[in-house]
């Protein structure tokens, strides 16, 4: 892995400017289920962390007039069980109870699920795909089985792998996103 520095922000204002100063030399950290293997296999090689651990004003389930509404940094577990979801919003709660393992579970916030890299074996693997500055897609005529879009893809036809993207789709969530400019 290569090193790298880490800062502990403290609130979505700090990561905005941290993000608005340091541009792509940084990468945002959750729970890093996902992050730290795209780190150890040097698929990703940022010089910054940045970690979302401290901001608690990140981690939230309020039901409200409109419906409900979920903290990025909230864990998958909190929304396995959480009364309302299960009862209201039932595929959501079900979406996460599918997501890898209770370790999983337990370190992986509702945000680092949906902003996840595509498992694409190819791509995770040793091989110099499209995405990793290559000029092949190794999954068109190769494994393709169980990861790949079966259905339509541009240069690259790795799919989305985030349950719970699946539930909120279907239950015409919004997202509200923070960053540079807004
Ligand atoms: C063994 C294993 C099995 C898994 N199985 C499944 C599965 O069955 N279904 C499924 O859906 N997922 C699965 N996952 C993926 C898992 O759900 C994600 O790793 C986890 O949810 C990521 O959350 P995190 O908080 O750890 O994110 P991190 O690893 O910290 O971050 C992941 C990515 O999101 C970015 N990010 C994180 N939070 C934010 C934010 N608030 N704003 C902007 N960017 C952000 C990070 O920069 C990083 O690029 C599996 C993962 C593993 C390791």
């Amino acid at each position: 892995m290569q090193s790298f520095k880490w800062i502990n922000a403290t609130s979505v204002a700090e990561v905005k400017e941290i993000l608005a100063q340091q541009g792509d030399k940084a990468r945002i950290f959750a729970g890093g289920s996902d992050l730290m293997t795209m780190l150890k296999e040097r698929l990703d090689m940022p010089e910054l962390i940045v970690c979302l651990g401290n901001i608690k004003t990140l981690k939230y389930i309020r039901e409200e007039k409109d419906g409900v509404r979920i903290g990025a940094m909230t864990v998958l577990a909190d929304i396995v069980g959480h009364p309302t979801l299960l009862q209201k919003y039932t595929a959501l709660a079900q979406a996460a109870e599918a997501v890898g393992s209770p370790q999983i579970r337990n370190m992986g916030s509702i945000g680092g699920n949906l902003c996840q890299r595509p498992r694409c074996w190819y791509f995770r693997g040793p091989f110099i795909c499209i995405r990793k500055g290559g000029d092949t897609c190794f999954a068109v005529n190769g494994e393709n089985r169980y990861y790949h879009a079966i259905l339509e893809g541009a240069d690259c036809f790795m799919v989305h792998p985030s349950d719970t993207a699946v539930a909120l789709i279907a239950l015409d969530a919004d997202i509200i996103i923070a960053g540079v400019g807004y």
